[in-house]
């Protein structure tokens, strides 16, 4: 069995892929400086040419795009091709403002293909799987880039999009799934309703889950390989970029980035620096090979490190850090910096609670205070106040010594928060309101 989907690329020495980076980024920035006024401006604006960038080394001279620019030229002002060459629109789902809109050429989707298919033949899918693609399908990337990497390899695919739950698990049984694709909470979500309802996936076909979209902790992988049986698998991406696929986790758990599509950086989000490896900072990335909608510099928002080395998996692709949080998640906390993802690690540490938790932030005073509601374990909810009230103030003394803040912590009775089929939301910030 072949390890790799591309081996020419996945296992390019370090001169091959900086070489072809190189080509297309040439080609990337003429492409924009011909096709988008938006960037013709900027590079007037920074006092550079498409010429005075003469190497890799130069992309710091090059201009940052923000996710406002996006929304600022709603809907299509950022398209470098004719409406005719545009085969797919997708969107972000844009809770505040207005959406981000993604236009695709068929040749966008035949690249979004391949990073997909890399991605799940990482996973060890291949067209003999049947592939249930529990990612919502409509404007959110998450279904459609599931659809097309497996697709590519020849899989069967079974598109439940995301909700109704018990469907879900009546396909996973009686149709011989072997393969999830889901948000890691959604996953979750479907362990746990199979369980009230007497099914045990470990019995089941399923044998492998892609997961993504939203930040998740290593506890929560293990979590949902041993309560489906299954081994879990992750895949990075925006639908700013393009959708899932801009990296993909391998066999030795580390997340490797399409490098021929998507040039890596990772910033200081203050000071806008580039950051040396293994820094944590802002992932930014520039479209190697986008037809309509390139984006150079994007700042993603996304919290990470980027490292350069040998994996065991035999892939020189960089390797991304999970990612931590976001920039605009990150809670100051009475100026302390707290990532959720930060929380949910304690939480996970407890054997007493289930994976279901919501932070509140809110004013008290003056100062800002955070509220952990946990759901505990049934069997640990029916001992009563008094072990409840010392699992509580455990957990608080645990979050106070790791994070260093001091959190009140409330054990819920087991099925109290409402649970999600998409994105969880974790973090309620009354601040706010
Ligand atoms: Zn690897």
């Amino acid at each position: 069995m072949t390890t790799y989907w591309n081996e020419k690329v996945e296992t390019a020495s370090r001169e091959e892929l900086e070489e072809a980076q190189w080509g297309l980024l040439q080609e990337t920035i003429r492409w924009l400086y011909e096709h988008v006024p938006f960037y013709t401006e900027r590079f007037h604006q920074c006092g550079i040419k498409p010429d005075d960038i003469k190497s890799l080394e130069d992309i710091p001279q090059l201009p940052f795009t923000t996710k406002s620019d996006l929304r600022y030229h709603y809907p299509l002002h950022l398209c470098a091709v004719p409406t005719e060459e545009i085969a797919l629109i997708q969107a972000t789902a844009g809770t505040t403002g207005k959406p981000v809109v993604v236009p695709y050429t068929s040749h966008d989707l035949d690249r979004w293909s391949e990073c997909m298919a890399r991605a799940l033949w990482s996973a060890g899918i291949r067209s003999s799987d049947i592939c249930q693609n529990a990612y919502g399908y409509g404007l959110f990337s998450g279904g459609m880039g599931y659809h097309y990497g497996s697709q590519r390899i020849g899989c069967a695919i079974i598109p439940t999009s995301t909700g109704r739950t018990e469907r879900q698990i009546l396909f996973l049984r009686d149709l011989g799934t072997t393969a999830l694709f889901c948000t890691p909470s959604y996953a979750l979500t479907i362990a746990e309703r199979a369980e009230t309802l007497g099914v045990d996936l470990k019995r089941l076909p399923l044998r492998v889950g892609s997961f993504g979209a939203e930040p998740w902790t290593q506890k929560m992988k293990k979590e949902i390989e041993e309560r489906m049986g299954i081994k879990a698998y992750e895949v990075y991406g925006l639908t700013e970029m393009m959708g899932p696929g801009v990296a993909f986790s391998c066999e030795a758990c580390r997340l490797h980035i399409n490098e021929d599509y998507f040039y890596p950086e990772v910033i200081d989000p203050v000071t806008e620096r580039v950051l040396p490896e293994w820094e944590r900072g802002e992932l930014v990335i520039t479209a190697l090979q986008r037809q309509a909608m390139p984006l150079l510099r994007y700042r993603t928002g996304d919290i990470t490190a980027l490292g350069r080395i040998r994996c065991e998996c035999g892939r020189t692709l960089t390797v991304m850090e999970r990612v931590l949080g976001r920039t605009d998640d990150m809670l100051i906390i009475s100026g302390v910096n707290v990532f959720p993802s930060q929380i949910e690690d304690i939480l996970l540490e407890f054997e007493e609670t289930g994976p279901h938790y919501q932070i509140k932030v809110f004013k008290k005073g003056y100062l800002d205070s955070i509220a952990v509601e946990v759901e505990a374990k049934a069997e640990i909810y029916s001992l009563g106040k008094e072990k409840i009230a010392e699992v509580e103030n455990r957990i608080s003394a645990r979050l106070n010594q790791v994070i260093g803040i001091k959190a009140q912590v409330t054990l819920l009775e087991p099925g109290s928060i409402p649970r999600s089929e998409g994105k969880a939301k974790r973090v309620i910030d009354e601040r706010k309101r």
